[in-house]
């Protein structure tokens, strides 16, 4: 970067897996339904139909406004988002602009804290399907079983100064709508999607003349890839003495780049409006403790993290993995007893999980116990064993004489196997070094 600073806000949807749609009764479970299966009058937006707001829906955003360190508008209203697209039947998406559902939070990342500007909720668009997405029909069609669910957008302040918190904060906020259980966040379902707005500037504090958006990006890797794009991209205008255009791009996975879509939309563009169909909101702050409790019974990832490396002494890479991988961490918590050794059961779990993932508490358990349960041996039968394989492997312990540790766990695993059994390896351990008459460690 040089003597650049790179300057990243990111805008996030999520759909929220309720359901019902936003505005009507439809399933909002559309994932590869039949193609128009999951509409209505009012997801069709055919003329007369109603929307109704669907309450899950309204206090899911809030739910997620408030793990997000959000303040919350009691009065708040939905709006009309005009513009024309094949996708968007009504000719406008009934979104909020004015008084969101919640604004002003923040996320903290690593040791970074992102500020988040708003979070609202709005419908999501049908979907067209052409070309290579299509088998054997030519042309586009349209499919509106989308239309209508429950989307929710998160924008945060320019806060973004590298590719690698872009995309630490996406896993972060990712995992944490996942711990609330109000979206799978899945990328490539489409279930969470990411625009970044980038741009680059000599200037020491402030913002620069102009932002680029860049859409269509469903992965975290290809979050990171855009923006390194985006940053040699402009460095190349800017070096000449001109100003990269304020538009609107597209990311392209064959070859990592962007390519201009559009001149950027400005909110004066979409002739914003209070939808009157929908009366204004004003929530009770009894509504509000509700979800706020809802939100304190719930367990956040940091809270698990935490609770992995301080209570159960887990080991650092475990306690991530088990965070990071909701359903194995919740493996081990239900797996995990008193009279257990947590650390260990951590690691097992970690080391196995592609085994263990569908197994059951009770199953993983005996698993555990029958790898690390250790048999009682008599100690004339040990000695016997130990010396056995001492003297069949004179150079190991030599090796091991000279202070190579590798050769002790070596003749460790030789003992037992004479011995055919799994026993305390500190025992053996102890009788390997009083056998071969090594003092050190
Ligand atoms: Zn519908
Ligand atoms: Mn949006």
């Amino acid at each position: 970067m040089n003597d650049y600073r790179l300057i990243v806000g990111l805008e996030t949807h999520i759909e929220l897996a309720t359901k019902q749609k936003m505005f009507c009764g439809c399933s909002a479970d559309y994932f590869q339904q039949t193609p128009n299966s999951h509409t209505c009058p009012v997801c069709l937006g055919l003329p007369g139909a109603l929307p109704v707001p669907n309450l899950e829906a309204i206090r899911a955003v809030i739910l997620i406004g408030l793990a997000l360190n959000c303040k919350i508008n009691l009065e708040s209203f939905f709006e009309r988002k005009h513009y024309f697209y094949p996708d968007l039947p009504k000719g406008y998406q009934i979104s909020q602009y004015l008084k969101p559902f919640c604004f002003d939070g923040y996320l903290e990342v690593g040791d970074k804290k992102v500020r988040i500007t708003r979070v609202h909720l709005e419908e999501d668009t049908g979907k067209l399907l052409h070309g290579a997405q299509l088998k054997d029909k030519a042309g586009s069609y349209l499919d509106f079983n989308r239309s209508g669910v429950p989307l929710v957008e998160i924008v945060t302040e320019p806060d973004i100064d590298s590719p690698e918190l872009a995309s630490e904060y996406l896993k972060k906020l990712q995992l944490v709508v996942q711990y609330l259980g109000v979206s799978d966040c899945d990328m490539e379902k489409g279930s969470m999607r990411c625009e970044p707005n980038i741009s680059i500037t000599k200037k020491p504090t402030g913002l620069p003349d102009y932002k680029v958006e860049v859409k269509n990006i469903n992965s975290f890797r290809f979050v990171k890839k855009s923006i390194e794009y985006e940053i040699d991209r402009q460095k190349a205008i800017l070096e000449t003495g001109s100003l990269p255009a304020q538009e609107t791009r597209r990311y392209v996975e064959s070859t990592g780049s962007t390519e201009s879509m559009r001149s950027k939309e400005e909110a004066h563009d979409y002739r914003y409006f209070p939808e009157p169909d929908i009366p204004p909101f004003h929530f009770d702050t009894k509504f509000l403790d509700e979800i706020k409790k809802e939100l304190s019974d719930k367990e956040l990832p940091d809270a698990r993290l935490n609770s992995l490396i301080t209570i159960h002494k887990l080991r650092i890479e475990d306690a991530n993995l088990l965070t990071e991988e909701k359903t194995l961490g919740d493996l081990f918590f239900k797996t995990v007893q008193k009279n257990i050794d947590a650390n260990k059961l951590g690691t097992f779990i970690v080391n196995k999980k592609n085994i263990l993932r569908d197994k059951s508490p009770q199953d993983i358990l005996s698993m555990f116990n029958d790898v690390h349960k250790k048999e009682d041996v008599d100690p004339q039968e040990l000695m016997n064993a130990v010396q056995t394989v001492i003297s069949a492997n004179s150079q190991a312990v030599e090796d091991y004489k000279k202070g190579k540790q590798q050769s002790l766990q070596f003749l460790l695993g030789q003992t037992m196997k004479a011995l055919g059994k799994k026993v305390d390896a500190q025992k053996v351990i102890q009788e390997l070094k009083n056998k071969i008459g090594y003092t050190g460690s």
